[in-house]
């Protein structure tokens, strides 16, 4: 009957059209079951074969997750370097390294690896990583137990450790007859040409094989994944539209724990919920002195006036409101500075909007400056992040994480900022991203099969350079 079909389609909705596994207790992460009724729905539909390649995923986790036969004896064999090609269960260890942006994307990055070679996915919890997200795949923790032999080493594996995967290539230590129990993978901005040979299918080869892979990196590296051949096939049938790598993956990943739903809901209510139209304001500026700086209030105005986003105030007469009640917007902005909220919020007390709309400027924290070890902090910019993906529209700042994280969750193609050059407005002050997908900040520009230097943003059309950043990739 109608009855049972409409609850059907609700618990559908609820879990995003099947992307997300029922069957966890709903009170223990609240947010995993609420996230529908707040935003918009998923931009696109998975595909049927993520669906499925997620629940193997999940049915692998749950064989080979902590403390589970298997790992007990993958870890034997990691303590004694010594392991038997049958070893059923591999691993990708994730660091937890850089702000928290950049562990979101990267995160999703290392899973989507885990993903494509069959991997369990392992989470150091480093000091930050606590009460963030809730578990995501059910039955079985992702992070790394406590006595997991690699623990005290994980923070001191470096592009000089005699594990890492460049190093290796460089000292031509790595032998057909010999496969080390773990490889260091250094994937971080700095990393040099050797470690780069991770992307190239040559190298995945001898890889497919080592149990233990550590991974540290600050970068969201799918791009690069997507120009392999070895993984080209399987990308395709996972993702028919590539622009939805991030949007998917992450709304399947990071569902917000109770703690920081609250700060979410209780925000989204209390400021945003009944407005006509919700605006998200991203700025994060890359000085070292923190600001305010009049060039970026400048820039953030022209930006949004010219695109229509926010509208003009009336500066010379004071027009009486038509009757009735006007529309309303409600501006979210976020920055480690107040000031630039401060002017933007005046300027609508004190002038009437060309428009007629009332607009209502709303900042939740002014955090000062980065403080990537302190709870709350955390806390706080993870649920920012989320609250912009909330948004109707969005503005974000040149390579930020912390705003990709936001448009990709949400399914927006923001606004992007221009990032401004000796302290100067650039013109024009934004532009439209091609798509909602992160950019990699620091993709190998090699083309493994010829072994020489290539231009990896014009060898397809689905990857190109990046809006903000020109040597950067990303997918559209
Ligand atoms: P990125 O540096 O912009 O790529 O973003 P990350 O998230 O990786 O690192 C910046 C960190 O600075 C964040 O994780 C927060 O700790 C802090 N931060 C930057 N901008 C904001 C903001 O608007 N609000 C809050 N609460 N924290 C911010």
């Amino acid at each position: 009957d109608s009855y049972a079909s409409d609850s059907v389609d609700l618990l559908n909705d609820k879990l995003l059209g099947g992307l997300l596994a029922d069957g966890f207790d709903e009170k223990s992460c609240l947010s995993r079951y609420q996230s529908a009724t707040l935003h918009k729905g998923l931009s696109g539909k998975p595909s049927s074969y993520l669906i499925s390649r997620l629940k193997k995923y999940e049915a692998r986790h749950r064989e080979c997750g902590p403390y589970t036969e298997s790992y007990n004896k993958t870890v034997k064999e990691l303590a004694s370097g010594q392991f038997s090609e049958s070893s059923a269960c591999k691993y990708v260890v994730w660091i937890s390294f850089s702000g928290l942006g950049n562990r979101i994307l990267t995160l999703a990055s290392a899973f989507l690896y885990a993903l494509l070679t069959d991997r369990v996915l392992l989470v150091d919890p480093g000091v930050d990583m606590v009460d963030l997200f809730c578990e995501p795949f059910p039955d079985a923790s992702w992070f790394v137990p406590p006595d997991f032999p690699l623990n005290s080493q994980l923070n001191n594996f470096n592009q000089d450790s005699n594990q890492c995967h460049g190093k290796m290539l460089k000292t031509k230590s790595i032998t057909n007859s010999t496969v080390p129990s773990s490889v260091y993978l250094h994937l971080v901005h700095d990393y040099d040409d050797n470690d780069k040979l991770f992307f190239c299918d040559e190298e995945q080869h001898f890889l497919q094989k080592v149990p233990w892979l550590i991974m540290k990196t600050d970068n969201y590296f799918v791009p690069s994944l997507f120009l392999m051949p070895s993984f080209e096939q399987e990308l395709n049938n996972l993702f028919p539209k590539k622009d939805k790598v991030f949007h998917f993956l992450g709304r399947y990943l990071f569902h917000p724990t109770n703690n920081v739903w609250g700060l979410v809901v209780r925000y989204y209510h209390a400021y945003l919920a009944k407005a006509d139209e919700r605006v998200g304001i991203q700025i994060r500026v890359f000085d070292t002195e923190p600001g305010p700086f009049p060039h970026v209030l400048d820039q953030i105005l022209a930006c949004t006036l010219n695109q229509n986003i926010l509208p003009d105030v009336n500066r010379e007469q004071n027009v009486n409101s038509s009757a009735g009640t006007p529309k309303s917007k409600a501006i979210l902005m976020t920055s480690l500075s107040s000031g630039y909220f401060e002017k933007v919020r005046d300027m609508y007390w004190e002038y009437p909007t060309m428009t007629g709309e009332v607009v209502g400027i709303y900042q939740p924290s002014h955090e000062g400056y980065q403080q990537t070890q302190k709870q709350i902090h955390n806390q706080k910019a993870w649920a920012e992040m989320y609250l912009l993906s909330l948004t109707d529209v969005l503005v974000t700042s040149s390579w930020s994480t912390f705003g990709y994280v936001a448009q990709g969750l949400g399914g927006l193609k923001p606004w992007i900022l221009y990032k401004p050059e000796n302290r100067t407005a650039p013109n024009p002050p934004c532009q439209r991203a091609m798509s909602m997908e992160p950019c990699f900040h620091a993709p190998p520009f090699y083309d493994c099969k010829a072994k020489r230097g290539t231009d990896t943003g014009a060898l397809v059309p689905h990857v190109r350079h990046c809006e903000d950043m020109s040597w950067g990739l990303k997918l559209v």
